[in-house]
């Protein structure tokens, strides 16, 4: 393999992780969106139906409220008649509340004097015996002419004690001065009634307040909370910031988080709210984005998971690939080289000197000059050194005549190599005969100077014998060979210890020392 594409390999896989685990993300983001989605659309449904519902029970109230005041003011006209204020008490009773109010949680409505004792009743005409002197409604209609309608605290009303919310409007003589009160009732019971068959949930709440903080109805009732003062919570005056709303706050008096929705009641000093606990919202949504939630992580978990085990594999087999290469390097080298004593062996040889060749024929093209000397080199009666001194010491002198070879060639360009038995070669590209057989005889000269003892050798030292051969223009490597074999044989011949070379013209070899 290329060694680019092995590095493309890892970064690939890497590439691939990055992408998928990208994805991933890109599909954990639109999840998360998405379940944004879904709690911003509970919240917007539940304040939605919260609104309509108070709408619809505030138009409720302010109907029973306008109903009711029709019978006051009509109450109020006839006392300021005085055709009906002189007329005997029973004619006087029926002319007063002849219209007066008889629908389900409407009092009775009771006239009474510039001291608060009842005067007229629509109940009977014979007025009861009850005074409200020190009540608010009675009150603010005495220090004021221009309250109109005036819906009160809510009170205990007797004998019963049941809540009721009076509604009253000032009495006055023709000059404007005050004379007395017509009050009406609405049972705070018959709200909650009504409110009670309006499916609103177990923990919500509907709720109506006096602008001055006081709790008129609440439903579901909690009979201890009516006309509390609640002004002091931090968000009542929320409540009458415009004319309706919205927000979250915490309740009174459970503490619970919740949506608040408001409107006011009519052009009355009243509001309703409607209280929706945040639980109740959240639990419309988080079920399903839990859900959500669940099925993408495990989704997505699965999937980083499976691209981390797809890397690994993917980064394992480079690594095996790699290794397989490394080795297959190491194998190649070792193919090309020589056991014994490390330089490139026979193998080596050939191709050397085929590219060798080839380079010299210019690749088909007229031939240049000649570019390469062959030395050939066989150590002298090696046989017998064996045969002397052992086969390893004869493998030690084999590597010592290799390490003498190497130090002589220069460059990249020149090898030596171990070609047969005790026999080596030395590859001298771009080298000239005369030069190449000045090389031989320092190789020869290296070799007898080591002084390595050989019995049996001329000298009584190890020798080597060397021949040297050019390959002429155009000349065939075979015949360079062969020529170099001769002058080796011809050194041997001559008594070894020598170098010659082959004459250039293809003569005899000559010794040339
Ligand atoms: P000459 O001077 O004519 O070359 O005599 P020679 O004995 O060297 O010639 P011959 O070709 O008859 O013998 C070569 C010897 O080289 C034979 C063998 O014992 C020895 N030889 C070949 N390869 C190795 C080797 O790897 N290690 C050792 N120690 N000896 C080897
Ligand atoms: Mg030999
Ligand atoms: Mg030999």
């Amino acid at each position: 393999m290329h060694p680019r594409a092995r590095r493309r390999g890892p970064a690939a896989s890497r590439m691939l992780a990055g992408s998928i685990v990208a994805v991933t993300l890109v599909i954990g983001a639109a999840s998360g969106l998405t379940v944004m989605q879904m709690r911003r659309s509970a919240w917007e449904q539940v304040g939605r139906v919260s609104q309509n519902l108070l709408e619809a029970v505030e138009h409720m109230v302010d109907r029973n409220i306008e109903f009711y005041d029709l019978s006051i003011r009509a109450v109020v006209d006839g006392l300021q008649n005085p055709a009906i204020d002189e007329s005997p008490p029973e004619l006087r009773q029926l002319a007063l509340f002849d219209r007066a109010a008889t629908a389900n949680g409407l009092g009775a409505i009771l006239a009474l004097d510039p001291q608060g004792q009842a005067f007229a009743d629509s109940a009977s005409a014979v007025p009861r015996a009850q005074a409200y002197p020190s009540a608010d409604f009675f009150l603010v209609h005495k220090q004021r002419e221009d309250v109109g309608l005036y819906i009160g605290k809510p009170f205990r009303m007797a004998p019963d004690g049941r809540w009721v919310i009076p509604l009253s409007r000032r009495l006055a003589y023709a000059d404007g001065a005050f004379a007395g009160v017509v009050m009406g009732t609405i049972d705070i019971g018959y709200f909650n009634g009504l409110f009670a068959r309006l499916s609103i949930g177990d923990q919500s709440r509907i709720a109506f307040f006096r602008e001055s903080g006081e709790l008129l109805v609440r439903s579901p009732v909690v009979e201890s909370m009516i006309g509390q003062n609640l002004s002091f919570l931090a968000h009542f005056r929320r409540f009458f910031e415009g004319n309706a709303g919205q927000f979250v706050a915490t309740g009174h008096p459970d503490g619970v988080e919740a949506l608040f929705t408001y409107c006011r009641v009519g052009h009355h000093p009243l509001v309703a709210t409607a209280v929706v606990p945040t639980e109740v919202i959240t639990a419309l949504w988080r079920p399903k984005a839990v859900a959500i939630g669940v099925l993408v992580a495990i989704l997505c978990g699965g999937m980083i998971a499976l691209t981390l085990r797809l890397q690994r594999e993917l980064e394992r087999r480079s690594r095996a690939e790699t290794l397989a290469l490394d080795a297959n390097r190491d194998l190649a080298r070792l193919a090309h080289t020589d056991g014994l004593t490390g330089l490139p062996n026979r193998r080596h040889f050939d191709e050397a000197f085929a590219r060798a060749q080839e380079q010299d024929m210019g690749r088909g093209q007229a031939p240049r000059r000649a570019t390469f000397s062959l030395v050939l080199l066989d150590a002298d009666r090696f046989k017998v050194y064996n045969d002397t001194y052992g086969h390893l010491a004869g493998d030690e002198v084999l590597r010592t005549v290799a390490r003498v070879l190497q130090r002589q060639i220069r460059g990249p360009a020149e090898i030596a190599c171990r070609i047969g038995g005790e026999e080596f070669a030395v590859l001298l590209p771009g080298v000239s005969r005369a030069e190449a057989v000045a090389r031989a005889e320092r190789i020869r000269l290296a070799v007898a100077r080591l002084l390595i003892p050989h019995a049996g050798n001329e000298g009584g030292g190890v020798t080597v014998s060397l021949g040297v051969a050019e390959a002429g223009p155009g000349e065939s490597g075979g015949r360079c060979f062969a020529a170099a074999d001769a002058a080796l044989y011809e050194a041997k011949r001559r008594g070894r210890n020598r170098v010659m070379a082959a004459p250039a013209d293809d003569a005899t070899s000559a010794q040339v020392a």
